[in-house]
């Protein structure tokens, strides 16, 4: 069963809402404007519905129209306090000049500001208000812009932090300004009394889809005597204020919420809620060590928490959740499909890591209380999943060591190679946003670490070689040169396998490359910044040896040859990993180098006259990874579930943490493997010696965003059936939760 925690973003729609839409759409379809029969009826459900919403806001006087949401009410909100201002100018008196926004305000506010101010042409200035590390509004700072402001927004609640506004101080602030009052109540509402008309508020919007109504209706309150323009001209609905016959499945779906605020029973109390906000915020601390709330209790919605994890991104969390049937968010619902950093956040100025990492859990007042406790079990279950796959301390039996992990940190790369049976494992390139996470997992695996290695001495971002290897001393073989080598070793044994390195100055004068080979033969090289999948290698550094790259990449060809699988020190457009024979087809000025058409000298030229073309900032875009070849991952690589092809291999790339909280998918016909996106990698090198490259190659994870880009990234690599699943395992029939 899927627990829903992200009532923040939407809510279910109540039992009583349903049925009331429903009898509407069946019985009660009138046009409210009718003056037959039908049509009477209606319009005494509509009369009816906004009776008890002025009822249930306080809001006995001023106009409370009937919108599509919340969006629509700040629509109609701001281009009637702009257009005031703009008929008060053009009739010749002075005007404020800046408009306000809370610094944390949905995005639907300053948006729609900037956009109304532009097409009334006011151009006056936007202006954010600051907020402290609380949430809340700078009230100081208010105090002082408010003369000149003729719009101020403020939020009631915060829809990612939950955080309430201090809408008293708000009011005092802007007390003798003159300036028109925009509260966004849409998370307000049946939470919090707004007390409209004692605090002077000129504009308020509502969305039903946040209190159990459907998608598509909403509410605006206008003050008696505020500056209105409708949004929709047309036949006059609502008193000619916003046109267009009303949504009456909607409306009367919403009335039925609004009645059971009024009448009471459905929605528990703030004392409940704050009950069951500390049971599961008990529960997230007793699953995640050193979990942090990234806004104070005391001050938010009780229905909302919002957190991070040092050591776990958002989307890391999120696939785990999911995977157990919990449904939370990243941030705001509207940015959870863009990987950004939270701004409501980095308004609070809260640490980037935090404001990268938050997850937020919602629920709703209607929820049962023993949905919360369900919850709680399930975040145990996803703290013994992680403790299993050796993410998180305590794991009782060590995890499986594979072959090859790969961790990301922004772009930057961290390989742990490693032999199962005998546990010895060598770490490349240790990321310092790794720690602990790296040492940990290392220490869950029961991993011998024999060596922690540098490609080379890094020129963006630092090495936490050495925190790891004072971590985990026992077992490394010392002494090491600058870059972590054995010193007087020729190659460093893993199990089978064996290790040995390559100097390639260029990136930088120590730029060195690993080996790693089998009885069989060289399986694959990490060759640091060297190669890059997609990009030319920077040699922009104080310690670059520019003039010696071209030679470098001659000498990696001939010592690996053009189809070994290279695995690089940065993969920003996700790529994986490249071969030489691959970047050459993606790359002019590599394949020139490479096959001796461009000497040294005319290779540096050749990338000295690009920097120029391009400009710094491009070219270093470029030299980073992210352009030279992105064109060639639009190609659409998704297909239905239903159009897997016998012969083929279903590859399901789900982290292990996440295969042990669900349930696989079984397709017919179809082999299916067990293979992380983080240990993808591994596989490599038997898949591009062996596999026919028309092998259909189908990829699965929880949403297919993962199998995208391990479908794109197979592509690359010259395998022209590999696709992703659309929808991964969230569409994949009959996929439920264990
Ligand atoms: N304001 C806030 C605080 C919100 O949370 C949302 C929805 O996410 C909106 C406005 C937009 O509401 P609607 O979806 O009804 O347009």
């Amino acid at each position: 069963m899927e627990i829903y925690l992200d009532a923040n973003a939407t809510t279910p729609v109540l039992p009583q809402a349903r049925a009331a839409a429903l009898a509407v759409m069946a019985e009660a379809f009138g046009n409210p404007s009718s003056i037959h029969g039908a049509g009477l009826k209606a319009r005494a459900l509509l009369d009816g519905v906004r009776a008890t919403a002025r009822r249930v806001l306080q809001a006995p006087s001023g106009q409370l129209l009937f919108t599509s949401g919340a969006t629509e009410g700040i629509q109609t909100a701001v281009l009637s306090a702009l257009n005031a201002l703009r008929e008060r100018r053009a009739a010749g008196q002075a005007i404020p000049t800046v408009l306000l926004y809370g610094a944390t305000e949905h995005k639907a506010v300053p948006e729609a500001l900037r956009h109304w101010n532009a097409l009334l042409g006011l151009r006056l200035e936007i202006q954010a208000i600051p907020v402290g590390p609380d949430g809340r509004h700078d009230l100081a700072w208010l105090r002082a812009h408010a003369p000149q402001a003729g719009l101020v927004c403020t939020m009631a609640a915060n829809n990612e932090t939950g955080v309430i506004s201090d809408l008293d101080g708000i009011a005092a602030a802007l007390a003798g300004s003159g300036a028109l009052w925009l509260v966004d109540g849409v998370q307000a509402l049946g939470k919090l009394p707004l007390k409209l008309l004692e605090r002077g508020i000129d504009y308020a919007p509502f969305s039903g889809h946040k209190l159990y109504a459907p998608k598509g209706v909403g509410l605006l309150y206008v003050r008696e005597g505020a500056p209105f323009t409708p949004l929709m001209a047309g036949g006059g609905q609502e008193g000619a204020l916003r046109s267009g016959t009303e949504n009456m499945a909607g409306i009367a779906a919403l009335g039925a919420v609004l009645a059971a605020l009024e009448q009471g029973g459905v929605f528990a109390d703030a004392t409940e809620l704050q009950a069951r906000r500390e049971r599961l915020s008990e529960a997230l601390r007793a699953a995640f060590p050193g979990l942090v709330l990234n806004a104070p209790l005391a001050l938010s919605l009780p229905t909302t928490l919002n957190f991070s994890v040092p050591g776990f991104s958002a989307r890391q969390l999120l696939d785990l959740f999911d995977a157990a049937g919990l449904r939370l968010s990243g941030g705001s619902a509207c940015g959870a499909a863009r990987a950004q950093p939270s701004y409501v956040l980095q308004a609070m100025g809260l640490p980037a890591w935090q404001t990268a990492a938050a997850v937020r859990l919602s629920f709703g007042a209607a929820d049962d209380a023993a949905l919360i406790d369900a919850a709680c079990t399930r975040l145990a279950a996803c703290a013994q999943a992680l403790q299993a796959s050796g993410e998180l301390p305590g794991a009782a039996t060590p995890g499986r060591l594979p072959a090859l992990t790969r961790f990301v940190v922004d772009g930057a790369c961290c390989y742990v190679l490693a032999d199962a049976d005998s546990r010895r494992c060598v770490v490349v390139d240790p990321l310092p946003e790794l720690t602990p996470r790296l040492p940990t997992w290392l220490r869950a695996h029961q991993a011998r670490l024999l060596a922690v290695l540098d490609t080379h001495s890094h020129g963006d971002h630092a090495s936490s070689a050495t925190d790891l290897r004072q971590a985990l001393p026992a077992d490394l073989l010392q002494p090491a040169d600058a870059l972590g080598w054995p010193q007087g070793l020729q190659a460093l044994e893993l199990g089978g396998c064996w290790l040995t390195r390559l100097p390639l100055p260029g990136h930088t004068q120590d730029s060195t490359a690993y080996l790693l080979h089998n009885p069989q033969g060289l399986r694959l090289a990490c060759v640091g910044d060297t190669v890059l999948p997609g990009a030319l290698g920077r040699t922009d550094f104080a310690q670059s040896a520019p003039a010696a790259y071209g030679g470098s990449l001659r000498t990696l060809l001939q010592a690996v040859g053009p189809h070994t699988l290279l695995l690089p020190g940065h993969d920003y457009e996700h790529r994986l990993a490249c071969t030489l024979a691959v970047e050459c087809a993606a790359q002019p000025l590599l394949e020139g180098v490479l096959s001796g058409q461009l000497d040294d000298a005319g290779f540096a030229r050749a990338k000295a006259q690009l920097e120029q073309h391009l400009g710094p900032t491009e070219y270093q875009t470029l030299a980073c990874g992210a352009r030279v070849d992105c064109a060639q991952g639009s190609e659409p690589v998704e297909l239905a579930a239903a159009a897997l092809q016998p012969g083929g291999l279903l590859v399901d790339v789900r982290e292990p943490y996440e295969q042990r909280l669900g349930t696989a998918p079984a397709p017919a016909g179809v082999p299916m493997r067990a293979l992380p996106w983080s240990e993808l990698a591994a596989e490599l090198p038997d898949w591009l010696a062996q596999l026919p490259r028309h092998t259909p190659l189908y990829f699965i994870c929880r949403s297919g965003n993962r199998s995208a880009l391990a479908a794109r990234a197979l592509r690359r690599l010259g395998f022209g059936q590999a696709w992703s699943v659309a929808g991964g395992l969230a569409l994949w029939p009959a996929h439920e939760p264990r």
